[in-house]
């Protein structure tokens, strides 16, 4: 299958699935859908992902980016999810070694904290061992002393000590974007900016969907054997367009991260915490220059596309990385970007604590047929995918008695981009090719074996080679790479989610929007309206995003 990922498949694809009907519709481009998409495209299941704005564009690219076996679950007793995710960390690990990084993370214990020293060597105990003692490396308790030599700016007053422990770290919206790819690689039909709009009945049964291309508004149906809803947040909106009225399944819970300068915090690497405003589980994670924090968890229940973050969630992070390191004393006007996304969780009645909704999921089938898979986590899309592609099967052989594949080698085969586990070798050729070591580096980083097709961009059209600004790594190629091969449709879809100058650039990049746009213009065809629009587009988001960070004006 050829590479290409672009505006020119995508209307490819979209003629296809209207033309000729998938056996398998999946409605969401997170990492759920893209996950299913690309397990029943493996096992030769005629498959069409469509998702309403970018892939990652919802919860998926928003998350804590951990690819981790979850070591606060184990104080709810939830064992059976830990042990699953830590071996999803190491399936990961190995299919996509480019996006998921192992990550080492320490945890000091406070005299007056929520955890004694005692709790978390048990905990980080039964963690190692649920990991078959196979997780990155095992834990090490540490003095005090130790603690303070590895993160200085650490609060030392109660200090008692710690311990340093292991999970991964992924580029969200990438890895996302890899299963999208993997699935069209092996066959799927895959758009995004498409969104389903109504469903197409027959004697009560699900036949279809009328779906609304929203880059030009066109309207068309897409029928198919089987539908499935995986639209996180969205899911309960999409089976009430099935079945008016039927009650909701989620409880969603908004989750807040913020971005301030790593030297203004002053961590040295990535740190687990107990908040001492409310005693919750939070990290602070070094990502390039900056130091992500994260995150909150509150009830939400307005319209999944508006969730924001508030002042009072602004305060709350900002009081909770202050109360560790002292000397930062943080304030609003540090905070170089902040963002909300929204946990699908499963409802369970209301009265448990947000931290305490199971994190696990569901599937349920309507009475027309339709399936919704809920819950979940981003490091167990792989296993929820294969059991959700399982029941496709299971249906498909029903209508027409055919045998499907009962797996797909997703546990094995690489996604696009990891099929080399030595990164450094990338590294080193590419190096090779006169690039320098830190732009190979961040090509490699981010396009694992493809960084020598974006490198070879940059070596064939030398403006291209040019940074986007000065002093930034990402290269004019990237933005080629990322139309022709990642459908990238918008400024934002560059900005964003195909590289992370959003929420790590001070002025989230805005001085080099033109230049990204007019590369856009020149490879999707753009005339100046729409070349102006999509800049205008990214602006919003821009301004949004900052006026959460504006106090309100004084009563
Ligand atoms: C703050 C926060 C931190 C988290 N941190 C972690 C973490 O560190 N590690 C971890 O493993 N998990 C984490 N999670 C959980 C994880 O991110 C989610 O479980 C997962 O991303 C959900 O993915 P999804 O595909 O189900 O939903 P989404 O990513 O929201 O995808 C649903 C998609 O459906 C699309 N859609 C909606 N309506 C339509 C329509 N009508 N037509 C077509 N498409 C439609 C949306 O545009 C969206 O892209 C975190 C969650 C949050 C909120």
């Amino acid at each position: 299958m050829d590479p290409a990922f672009s505006a020119e498949t995508r209307r490819t694809d979209l003629d296809a699935m209207a033309a000729t009907p998938p056996d398998l519709l999946v409605i969401g481009g997170g990492i759920t859908g893209c996950g299913i998409a690309r397990d029943a495209a493996r096992r030769g299941i005629r498959t069409a992902l469509l998702e309403a704005v970018d892939f990652g564009s919802g919860t998926s690219g928003r998350s804590t980016r951990l690819v981790h076996g979850g070591l606060r679950y184990l104080e709810h007793g939830w064992l059976r999810l830990v042990f699953e995710a830590s071996r999803e960390r190491r399936v990961l690990l190995r299919i996509a070694p480019h996006l998921v990084r192992p990550m080492a993370f320490l945890f000091p214990i406070h005299a007056g904290g929520r955890l004694s020293r005692g709790r978390l060597a048990a905990g980080l105990w039964l963690y190692d061992l649920l990991a078959a003692f196979r997780n990155v490396r095992v834990h090490r308790t540490l003095s005090r002393r130790a603690v303070r030599k590895a993160e200085p700016q650490l609060r030392s007053k109660d200090l008692l000590g710690g311990a340093v422990y292991y999970d991964a770290c992924c580029d969200d919206a990438r890895l996302v974007l890899a299963n999208a790819r993997a699935a069209r690689r092996d066959g799927a039909m895959v758009a995004s900016y498409t969104a389903v709009r109504s469903f197409e009945k027959a004697a009560g049964q699900l036949r279809g969907v009328i779906v609304e291309d929203t880059i030009d508004g066109r309207r068309f149906a897409v029928r198919a054997h089987v539908t499935v809803n995986a639209t996180g947040p969205w899911s309960d909106a999409i089976r009430q367009l099935d079945e008016p009225g039927v009650a909701p399944m989620l409880r969603p819970t908004k989750g807040v991260h913020l971005a301030v300068p790593r030297a203004r915090l002053g961590n040295a690497g990535a740190v687990t915490m107990t908040s001492p405003l409310d005693g919750r589980v939070m990290f602070v994670l070094p990502w390039g220059e900056v130091t992500v924090v994260g995150t909150t968890d509150t009830d939400y229940d307005g319209d999944p596309g508006s969730v924001a973050p508030t002042p009072d969630d602004i305060t709350y992070l900002l009081r909770s990385a202050n109360a560790l390191f002292p000397d930062a004393r943080l304030a609003p006007a540090d905070v170089v970007a902040v963002w909300a996304g929204l946990r699908p969780l499963l409802r369970d009645g209301g009265a448990t604590p947000t931290a305490a909704v199971p994190r696990e999921h569901r599937i349920v089938e309507s009475g027309s047929g339709l399936v919704t898979i809920t819950g979940g986590k981003l490091t167990t899309y792989r296993s929820m995918a294969a059991e959700l592609v399982d029941l496709v099967s299971l249906k498909l052989h029903r209508l027409d008695g055919r045998t499907i594949a009962p797996r797909a080698p997703t546990a094995v085969e690489p996604l696009p981009g990891g099929e080399v586990a030595d990164l450094e070798l990338l590294v080193r050729e590419l190096v090779k090719e006169r690039l320098s070591e830190d732009a190979a580096r961040h090509l490699v980083d981010r396009y694992g074996t493809e960084a020598m097709a974006v490198a070879n961009l940059a070596f064939r059209d030398s403006p291209l080679a040019e940074p986007l600004a000065s002093g930034v790594p990402v290269l004019r190629a990237e933005v080629v790479h990322q139309a022709r091969r990642e459908m990238a449709l918008s400024v934002s879809d560059v900005m964003m989610r195909r590289t992370p100058l959003f929420r790590q650039h001070p002025s989230q990049g805005t001085e080099m929007t033109p230049v990204v746009a007019g590369l856009l213009a020149r490879e999707l065809g753009w005339n100046p309206a729409r070349e102006a629009a999509s800049l205008a587009g990214y602006l919003a988001e821009v301004q949004q995003m900052r006026q959460a960070l504006t106090p309100p004006p004084a009563p």
